[in-house]
């Protein structure tokens, strides 16, 4: 197979050890497990908070959320916006967890900045340029989804991008990709995770729920992921998911699955 390999800073040729993105003592990357869990969307303070302290419980170490969610359809909940990133960061703050949100747009990427501490590049915006070049001087770790028909050396070259611009710690994340499969939503490619291991230094983190679109699916693909060498899993959790304001409450595990889950994984690979 031929790889272009026309990604330099990406690549393990270049830069043979692992790298490891430390945030205020978590260290992704090299051996660790990560595990960020969270709504789909930010809702209200008391909803993220409630979240917060159940990732926190489970030993988790990081809290997701969206402030500003790329919608398929103009017409469905876009996100409450800026106020999410501020009840976001309260609630990471209150319960001592990192936090990371996705950012859309290059004119968002320094308030996204000063209130999370990873910023989330989603699929629909993985060959963004503009997004990636002002990521490149944003100062915050960056995980970079695959796009859901992007080959590998698509998204290294997307990685690139970033870290061109200054910025070392950038994640990717395989979180499916599209297939002639409708029964589920993407289909979870694990074999991206030891191969985009090998073509590059940079920590892989798996997204089991958008990945397959459906809650019964994530915890074992959660721990198909680790046996495969994830670096990290990113989870939608919700407390009611059958409300919640996005299409994602059919793949949000309820708590206490997420809870259970965490503590199954700690068992296959050390914690942060
Ligand atoms: C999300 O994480 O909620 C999300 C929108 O992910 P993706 O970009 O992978 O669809
Ligand atoms: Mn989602």
């Amino acid at each position: 197979v031929k790889i272009s390999k026309s990604y330099k800073l990406a690549s393990r040729d270049f830069h043979p050890d692992d790298t490891v993105i430390d945030i205020r003592g978590v260290k992704i990357g090299g051996g660790n497990l990560v595990i960020m869990g969270g709504p789909c969307a930010v809702e209200s303070p008391e909803q993220i908070d409630e979240i917060a302290r159940l990732v926190k419980a489970s030993g988790a170490q990081v809290l997701r959320g969206g402030a500003f969610k790329p919608r398929t359809g103009p017409y469905s909940f876009q996100g409450v916006g800026v106020e999410g990133l501020t009840m976001m960061q309260e609630a990471g703050r209150r319960h001592g967890l990192l936090t990371i949100t996705e950012v859309m747009t290059p004119e968002y990427v320094d308030i996204c900045a000063e209130h999370a501490d990873i910023l989330q590049v989603g699929t629909r915006n993985m060959q963004n340029f503009d997004l990636l070049r002002k990521l490149g001087t944003c100062g915050r770790p960056v995980l970079l989804k695959r796009g859901f028909s992007a080959t590998y050396d698509e998204l290294l070259n997307a990685a690139e991008y970033i870290l061109a611009g200054g910025n070392k710690d950038v994640m990717l994340c395989e979180r499916g990709v599209r297939t002639f499969e409708t029964y589920t939503r993407n289909t979870l490619d694990l074999a991206a995770i030891p191969a985009l291991q090998s073509l590059s230094h940079l920590p892989v983190i798996s997204d089991p729920s958008h990945g397959t679109g459906r809650r019964e699916l994530v915890e074992p693909m959660s721990k198909a992921s680790v046996a495969a060498g994830a670096d990290g899993l990113i989870i939608e959790m919700h407390t009611d998911p059958d409300n919640s304001m996005t299409g994602d409450g059919v793949q949000s595990l309820f708590p206490d699955q997420f809870h259970n889950l965490v503590q199954d994984l700690g068992r296959l690979a050390p914690l942060v």
